[in-house]
């Protein structure tokens, strides 16, 4: 959305946790699992008893490091620990174990695509591990009930420079990240489900001012579109207060989505002193250039790179291959369909419109499609081999939605094969025209139109399986035939 006052631009940082896919927690051996029963998955160490002592999950330094090199970050070889210290029933500890002062990536960038075709560079500030605190859940009962079993699951915090300029940017910097950390493998990256978490940090500042206005930041936005929403809201809301000659007051705002506004946390919730010191019971985090190294050689292919093979190796449009990498899933299962059929063209064009298609309208993701990658190929190769034409082949997608079956059972079962068979199509086109005189005689007069009814009379008789460029090609030569 365009700011209404262009006297304006907007400054906007943003912070995003990003829960990370260890099968164990950062600090002890329980179970990350996702909807176990609550206050199952806890230990001494998770839930803060005295006494015991934090090991840290080599996995959590692999996958941030992974994600600190796919964003261009410098890897510090020394980085440690804090102890960020508040009293919250959700965290037993009183503290949450984090990263300050050196973090493990530090002065990183992404770029990102904008609707008017131009890119731009986003910085990332810092990238560090730290570890999530348990739930509270008020909606239950007349009391607050508490499950810490998300007591100490790992998170990363990734955190811009003040470089994004406008909701759309802020919209595709985290479509970007979310990108990025299903193709590491280290997030789900469900926004919806709370693994992919971001605070909104704005300003707004007079075009061509240097100097950084002050700031809110806006929290608890579940969704890509609630954080454009709510920047949009923000925005606005400073530079109405800054037009009638007010200050913007430093403060932490939640969004309310259902007002479709952000309304100020109450103020005794944030005043916060973190005070924040080095965790004595944890020792600092090396990473030397062997052990990154290794880390880099697992390195998988990231979207870019994904991008420029589909183009080049299936010979896609630009268009097509973009659509087609957004989603590592998706583009597992294009390549999967296309190793079984042939146009590779045709099987994006499938994907693009009655695969996604489908997931939108259903709200699933491509691990729930009923299809195989293998029996779509199978589908599509009916089609490129004329089997089948395209319009029954829609039919056919149909069907197949419905049952596991393989595209040739169906086919065969409903007797959907085309007829490439000149005589019979011959014979289904004279009894057309004997039936329409009137119209040969208006597509005779050079009335071409009517061919188009006469296509659809043919395939109307052959239940949409007569061959449609033969029935084309026929029409027109026994058509001639009536010329005097
Ligand atoms: P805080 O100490 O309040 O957490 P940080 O310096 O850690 O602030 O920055 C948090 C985020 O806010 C970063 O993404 C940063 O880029 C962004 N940020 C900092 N100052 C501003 C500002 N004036 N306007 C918009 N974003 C800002
Ligand atoms: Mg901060
Ligand atoms: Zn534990």
């Amino acid at each position: 959305m365009q700011i209404k006052n262009s006297k304006y631009e907007a400054v906007i940082g943003l912070e995003v946790h990003a829960q990370l896919l260890t099968e164990t927690k950062a600090f002890c051996g329980c179970s990350t699992k996702f909807g176990d029963a609550p206050n199952s998955n806890v230990c001494p160490v998770c839930l803060g008893h005295p006494g015991v002592l934090p090991v840290l999950n080599k996995k959590v330094v692999e996958f941030t490091v992974l994600m600190g090199l796919a964003t261009n970050c410098t890897i510090n070889k020394h980085s440690i620990f804090a102890r960020k210290n508040y009293f919250y029933p959700d965290l037993p500890k009183g503290y949450q174990i984090s990263q300050y002062e050196e973090p493990i990536c530090e002065n990183g960038f992404i770029e990102v695509n904008l609707s008017d075709g131009s890119t731009k560079k986003i910085r990332i500030k810092r990238i560090h591990m730290e570890e999530d605190a348990g739930k509270s859940i008020h909606d239950q009962s007349e009391y607050t009930l508490v499950d810490v079993n998300r007591c100490g699951v790992p998170l990363i915090e990734i955190v811009t420079e003040p470089d994004i300029n406008s909701s759309e940017e802020a919209y595709q910097y985290l479509t970007k990240i979310k990108q990025i950390v299903q193709y590491l493998g280290i997030c789900d990256g469900n926004m919806e489900e709370g693994s992919l978490r971001c605070d909104a940090n704005v300003s707004v500042r007079l075009k061509g001012e240097k100097k950084l206005g002050v700031k809110t930041e806006i929290k608890n936005m579940n969704s890509f579109r609630n954080v454009e929403r709510a920047l949009n809201y923000e925005i606005e809301r400073q530079i109405d207060l800054l037009e009638d000659g007010e200050e913007i007051i430093q403060q932490t705002l939640l969004w309310n989505a259902d007002l479709n506004e952000a309304l100020p946390m109450r103020s005794k919730e944030e005043a916060h002193d973190y005070r924040y010191f080095p965790d004595p019971d944890l020792l600092p985090v090396i990473v030397d250039d062997e052990w990154k190294n290794k880390i880099s050689s697992l390195m998988p292919e990231l979207p870019e790179a994904k991008f420029k093979r589909f183009v080049q190796q299936y010979n896609l449009p630009e268009y097509d291959a973009d659509i087609l990498t957004q989603s590592k899933a998706i583009a597992d299962y294009y390549e999967k369909v296309s190793s079984v059929a042939s146009d590779y063209k045709s099987v994006s064009n499938w994907i693009m419109t009655d695969v996604l298609g489908y997931l939108n309208e259903h709200k699933i993701e491509i691990e729930q499609f009923p299809i195989s990658a293998e029996n779509l190929g199978k589908l599509i190769n009916l089609i490129t081999d004329g089997t089948i034409s395209s319009k029954i082949a829609k039919e056919v997608f149909q069907l197949m939605l419905k049952s596991n079956d393989t595209p040739d059972k169906i086919v065969e079962e409903k007797n959907l094969v085309q007829i490439s068979d000149e005589g019979e199509i011959i014979k289904v086109i004279n009894s057309i025209l004997d039936k329409n005189k009137n119209q040969i005689d208006e597509y005779l007069s050079g009335k071409d139109k009517v061919l188009g009814f006469f296509v659809g009379q043919v395939m109307k008789e052959t239940k949409g399986k007569a061959n449609p460029q033969m029935v084309n090609q026929l029409l027109k030569s026994e058509l001639e035939k009536y010329r005097k």
